[in-house]
């Protein structure tokens, strides 16, 4: 979940609240936050991300999970569509 502070400036559109009240990123029914541009597969709005996003390292741990999660979930639905 994509927390945004109050002073950040994401337009409404791309946002939402979660259920205690936080002003989050909104997702996609894939699951992705509704700014990733999906067929480039980067941000669409990169120049003004979130900070929190700013704070993530590309290529660090966290990515690298995220990313592994992401292969494996691809695998598994590739799998059972060919079923
Ligand atoms: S970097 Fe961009 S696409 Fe990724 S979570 Fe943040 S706002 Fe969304």
């Amino acid at each position: 979940m994509v927390v945004l502070q109050p002073e950040e400036s994401i337009p409404d559109h791309l946002t939402t609240y979660s259920p205690k009240g936080y002003r989050v990123m909104k997702r996609g029914e894939d699951g992705w936050c509704v700014a990733m541009n999906s067929v480039q597969m980067n941000c669409g709005i990169y120049e003004t991300r979130p900070a929190v996003c700013r704070r993530f390292v590309m290529n660090g741990p966290y990515c690298r999970a995220i990313r592994e999660d992401y292969s494996r979930d691809a695998a598994k639905a590739l799998q059972e569509s060919a079923r």
